[in-house]
């Protein structure tokens, strides 16, 4: 098979930059930049889907893109309060005013 030579370099600079498009995607949507673009220059067609169907979360105060399992916002320093966490105190306790 002749054809032009590729440089080795251009191997292993094509995951590295098409790695961006999935870790893009991802920071959009609050998730690690850095481990995106690794998982999408090693396993691009699986990190670019996975990227695709992440959810985003948003932050209610900034609107910023927080992940999923954060508990405060980088951005505005929000605390998050879980769903579903009802105050338990017991009955002879007054509730805060
Ligand atoms: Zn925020």
């Amino acid at each position: 098979m002749a054809g032009p030579e590729v440089p080795p370099l251009a191997w292993l600079a094509a995951p590295v930059l098409l790695g961006l498009i999935p870790a893009l995607i991802a920071h959009s949507k609050g998730r690690s930049f850095a481990n995106w673009w690794l998982y999408g220059a090693v396993l691009l067609p699986i990190a670019l889907a996975h990227a695709l169907r992440l959810q985003a979360f948003y932050c209610p105060q900034c609107s910023s893109p927080v992940p999923a399992d954060t508990l405060t916002c980088e951005i505005c320093g929000l605390h998050f309060v879980p769903k579903a966490q009802p105050v338990k105190r017991p009955p002879w306790e007054k509730p805060p005013a």
